[in-house]
């Protein structure tokens, strides 16, 4: 079985699963019992199979782990409770007081954030424009042990210079974690740009219903652990391959105790088998309603990195299957982006994305207002800039969604 949805539709089966169950079944239980005691131990001590306690792992997340881990072609993955849980337990694992680590500075809008809190408690962050990897080589000092960046950012879409920092990190010995949740392993396989580490969101694309949180972080393989001294040595185990993810387990998730749950990675398992076929329908969407806006006389600019005009189009091209399912376009200043918003009939106005819905936000109002006009300034996003989530809807129902938003507020500005 070699094909993407073919493997992740019969990932289940592959294993010992329960009465022929076609799906691996929900493991309600915060523990394990063994008839021998001796077996307990061996659980414990690493010598013997089985599962100890649900915060560090259980049956149904260790089968969604399996999932992540093929769809990633990585080692092996951990789940954590959202994406954000797998971010912060990753560095909260790898780093200590006194390291350095490089940020591309187009971040989903909570990691910057979280990153901002690591550098409270003695662990530097430089934030660079990823989009250039002389950026990033700039900014490696001595005490650099691992670089952040994510496929493409939200809602500028802009694309990160991903093979030329991963050839970067390789020569100069440093973990390369990539946030590949706007792209998903259907658009784009961090193996190919020498990713150590792989974040994915599972609560976006991958869920894709809008119905669970969820996150993972997915060992490559690619980077040698062993010339990395913040590995404690009860995490190095036979593997090498796996002590930084022995370490995030037993520091992230048993001391820290951000797991996911069993119901929860049902949810996000299920979904999952369909990622291929929904990404399909909405980058095809995303592609007709980014060209309609685009050729729009009401639209000052569209960011969406399919268009020839966008400045990474070329990388775009040659890195994703497709240029992603979100997009962000700026009205024109003449028009009211309340009056254009509340408009549409099946867009829903909420936050997220990768939900089978199309979702539509006024950043610089919602996500972006805590930080500020001059951030904003510093972002490029403008008060006018709407974020579009394309969903799994009839893409005609989207168009004349648009229609009515151009219309309600062309009317309301001639008018007023
Ligand atoms: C949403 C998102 C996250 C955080 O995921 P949650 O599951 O919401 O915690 C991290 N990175 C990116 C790129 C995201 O879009």
């Amino acid at each position: 079985m070699k094909g993407f949805t073919s493997k992740i539709v019969h990932s289940d089966r592959q294993g010992n699963i329960e009465h022929g169950s076609m799906h691996k079944p929900v493991h309600s239980t915060v523990a394990y019992g063994y008839d021998d005691a001796r077996d307990l131990a061996a659980v414990f001590q690493g010598t013997g199979p089985g599962f100890t306690y649900s915060r560090q792992v259980n049956p149904t997340v260790e089968a969604l782990q399996a999932k992540v881990t093929t769809m990633e072609r990585g080692v092996a993955s951990l789940c954590f409770s959202t994406g954000m849980a797998a971010i912060g337990t990753m560095l909260f694992a790898l780093l200590r007081k006194g390291d350095h680590f490089v940020s591309s500075s187009f971040l989903f809008g909570n990691t910057t954030s979280l990153l901002l809190t690591f550098a409270n408690h003695g662990v530097d962050v430089t934030f660079v424009d990823a989009t250039d990897a002389a950026a990033v080589a700039e900014a490696v000092q001595d005490n650099t042990r691992l670089v952040f960046v994510e496929t493409i950012a939200n809602p500028r879409t802009q694309v990160t210079a991903l093979q030329e920092i991963g050839a970067l990190c390789a020569a100069r010995n440093l973990v390369y974690v990539v946030d590949n949740t706007m792209t998903s392993p259907y658009l784009f396989q961090p193996a190919a740009v020498g990713a150590s580490l792989v974040v994915n969101s599972l609560t976006k694309y991958i869920g894709g219903h809008g119905n669970a949180l969820g996150g993972a972080i997915t060992e490559m393989g690619a980077y040698d652990w062993r010339g990395f001294d913040n590995i404690q040595a009860p995490c190095k185990v036979k593997d090498e391959r796996l002590w930084a993810l022995t370490q995030m387990k037993k520091k992230g998730l048993r001391d820290f105790g951000a797991s996911l749950a069993p119901e929860a990675a049902h949810h996000i398992a299920v979904g999952a088998e369909t990622l291929a076929l929904r990404m399909e329908r909405q980058c095809a969407t995303t592609r007709s309603l980014a060209e309609y806006l685009n050729e729009h006389e009401k639209v000052r600019r569209v960011y969406y990195p399919g268009l020839p005009e966008h400045p990474e189009y070329e990388r775009a091209q040659a890195l994703f299957r497709h240029p992603g399912a979100l997009f962000g376009f700026e009205l024109d200043p003449g028009l009211d982006i309340w009056t254009f918003m509340n408009a549409f009939e099946v867009i829903v106005r909420s936050t997220n994305l990768g939900d089978n819905r199309t979702l539509a936000i006024p950043v610089a109002h919602t996500i972006y207002h805590e930080v500020g006009p001059e951030w904003r300034a510093r972002m490029g996003i403008a008060d006018s800039l709407i974020r579009i989530s394309v969903g799994i809807e009839d893409c005609d129902d989207l168009l004349d969604d648009f229609r009515r938003g151009f219309s309600a507020s062309q009317s309301q500005s001639s008018t007023g």
